[in-house]
């Protein structure tokens, strides 16, 4: 998350990292209600995995469900209220300190079935009090999908812990790139380097290229069709599935220049009643998510109908 660094900084002592690693830096960035309070108002994604699970009682009723990556809890009670037998939220996050009182106090209060059990720790390490799950559910998708690499630990959740025929929720998503015109915005991120008070600072330009941009894009910035260059089963796919190259050819819409190219995800859910999707593309609501901005160091001049081949290489973090 981009909030990371300031939600560090506002977190408490008793979230300090000991040795101050990557991993203690991603898990404590979880610790702070800041994220929380982020992921929750972001309607677009609260709302629908609220639906997946409220209009699907029938297939949560007398469930044993897992919520990988649990935070707050608040995918543990949708699935209480929806009939599930027992429920098991993971979070190896300090929040889950939080979500356990959060918890009681709905059990208390508002009538919540107490029937979740809390469980502190990372989700490839931890025992759970079942040997199997009939459904897993986790809010695990990063800017451009993978940031954070999380889908990666859904997986081991699953191979351990999911029954034959269980289901996942969501179980589909699916990456789109096209391309943007944005030559004002290019412009006031990355030539702004060349001039600094009368300075030149081409290292930092050069940076500003390497690191893709997260953020909301007007519509009407895109000049080409939008194609999905990879669908992800979640039921079924593999940890190498996620490390991937993928050609992409996209056709110009007008004439005009192309100085980015864009990325963005839908998360569906396909064993809800209807499928149900969670869009994050530039014509849809915004979510948190946003959308991803790759840009050229060159722009390329396209006339209405021109293609332009590309290729997307994606593959996690080995330091990270
Ligand atoms: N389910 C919550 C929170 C989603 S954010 C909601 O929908 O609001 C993802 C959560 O996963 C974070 O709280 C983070 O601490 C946790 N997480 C990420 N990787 C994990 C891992 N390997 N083991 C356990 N929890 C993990």
């Amino acid at each position: 998350q981009t909030e990371a660094p300031s939600v560090i900084g506002a977190s408490s002592s008793a979230s300090t990292s000991k040795d101050g690693t990557s991993a203690d830096y991603y898990f404590n960035s979880y610790a702070h209600f800041g994220i929380h309070e982020e992921m929750l108002k972001d309607t677009v994604r609260t709302k629908t995995y609220m639906r997946a699970i409220y209009d699907n009682k029938h297939l949560f009723k007398d469930k044993v469900v897992l919520d990988v990556g649990c935070g707050t809890g608040i995918l543990c009670m949708f699935a209480a209220k929806a009939g599930a037998k027992q429920v098991i939220g993971v979070d190896c996050s300090d929040i889950i300190e939080q979500s356990r009182k959060i918890v009681a106090q709905n059990v208390a209060e508002t009538g919540l079935p107490d029937v979740i059990t809390l469980v502190k720790g990372k989700m490839e390490d931890v025992v759970l009090p079942v040997a199997q799950v009939d459904i897993i559910v986790s809010e695990w998708m990063g800017y451009f999908l993978f940031y954070e690499s999380m889908l990666d630990t859904v997986l081991v959740a699953r191979d351990k812990y999911l029954a034959p025929g269980g289901l996942v929720f969501p179980d589909k998503a699916t990456l789109y790139i096209s391309a943007i015109e944005d030559g004002d915005y290019k412009a006031e991120k990355m030539d702004w380097w060349d001039d600094v008070y009368g300075f030149k600072m081409s290292a930092l330009k050069e940076l500003a290229y390497v690191e893709p941009i997260v953020d909301c894009v007007d519509p009407r910035q895109v000049v080409t069709d939008a194609i999905p260059i990879l669908t992800i089963d979640v039921q079924t796919c593999t940890a190498a599935d996620l490390d991937f190259t993928a050609k992409f050819e996209l056709t110009s819409l007008y004439n005009d220049h192309v100085h980015a190219f864009l990325g963005y995800f839908d998360t569906v859910f396909t064993h809800s009643h209807k499928p149900l999707v969670l869009p994050t593309g530039p014509e849809h609501t915004n979510t948190h998510w946003k959308q991803t901005v790759f840009y050229l160091r060159d722009p390329i001049t396209c006339k209405e109908g021109e293609k332009i081949y590309g290729e997307l290489r994606c593959s996690p973090n080995k330091d990270n």
